[in-house]
């Protein structure tokens, strides 16, 4: 089986900041990190691998800047077989949508059975990167995935997906999409030879060239994002509120009344 892990480089926070005059991220001095699902993601696909023990393969793609290089080799590090970085200057200012016919184009190439994404990267927060692929490639997709088994004989996933207070068991055949959750899987930790195999090991960048009979320039970057920011912003602070103390129920409830009235509440 050929297993895809869709990787993405965010910033090492869940706060992320954005300069009031530019609206972009302000990345300068914050480290990066393999977006969190992603790394649950990396982990399920390579413990299949293992657990088939077939030849099956793990291959990790992400599509960012030349230092996303750092994220592909530390993903070599826990075990992925190959790593492919999706990089152009074409590329830039590409939104969720682009970002998607980018990725499912770079994964075309790379060729795959079962792709594997995070739910939701850190950084953007949209959770749409993932189900846009499986459109882009035409695949069936779960979402939300917290489980997941692999039935041979049915080339099939039984796939257990969080949802609200329930849980919902899907089987899908392959090839299919699977948006992992932080829950999926706990990554293991790299080892000192697998860092130092990782960077003699070829990170493969995939450029616009190389994707250019499959894709067209007016799919990506700026002319391929329908999206338009109107405004961003930082949520201002919580303040630290206000401490009832040693009130009766009755007093309590009054107090909380008058607050809300106070406040046009109710
Ligand atoms: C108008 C506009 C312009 C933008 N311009 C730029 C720009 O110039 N440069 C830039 O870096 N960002 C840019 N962005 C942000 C970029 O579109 C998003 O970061 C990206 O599409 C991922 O969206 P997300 O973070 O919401 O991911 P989610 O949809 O929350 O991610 C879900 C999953 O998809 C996968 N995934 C997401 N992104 C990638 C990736 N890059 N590679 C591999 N797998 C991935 C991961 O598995 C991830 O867990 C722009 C956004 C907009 C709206």
């Amino acid at each position: 089986m050929r297993i895809a892990v869709c990787i993405k480089q965010v910033p090492d926070t869940a706060e992320v900041r954005l300069d009031p005059k530019t609206n972009n991220l302000i990345r300068d001095g914050v480290p990066s990190i393999i977006n969190h699902d992603d790394k649950s993601g990396l982990e399920a696909a390579i413990s299949l691998r293992d657990e088939l023990n077939d030849g099956s393969t793990v291959t990790v793609v992400c599509m960012g800047p030349p230092q996303a290089d750092v994220a592909l080799r530390e993903a070599l590090a826990m075990g992925a077989d190959e790593a492919y970085l999706v990089s152009a200057r074409e590329f830039g200012g590409s939104d969720t949508y682009a970002t998607a016919t980018i990725v499912g184009a770079a994964l075309d190439k790379v060729g795959y059975d079962l792709v594997i994404t995070g739910r939701q990267a850190i950084d953007g927060d949209t959770a749409q990167v993932g189900p846009q692929i499986a459109e882009q490639l035409d695949l069936p997709q779960v979402t939300y995935a917290e489980e997941l088994k692999y039935i041979k004989e049915e080339n099939a996933l039984i796939v257990r997906r969080q949802f609200e207070d329930k849980a919902h068991m899907v089987k899908i055949k392959l090839p299919c999409l699977v948006t992992a959750l932080a829950e999926l899987a706990e990554p293991r930790y790299m080892k000192v030879g697998k860092i130092v195999d990782a960077y003699n090991h070829e990170v493969k960048v995939l450029g616009f060239d190389d994707l250019k009979d499959i894709l067209n320039p007016d799919w990506i970057g700026n002319a391929g994002s329908p999206t338009n920011v109107v405004k961003s912003f930082t949520k201002p602070a919580k303040t630290a509120g206000v401490l009832l103390k040693d009130l009766t129920v009755d007093q309590a409830v009054e107090a909380i009344m008058a607050k809300l009235i106070e406040r046009h509440l109710i």
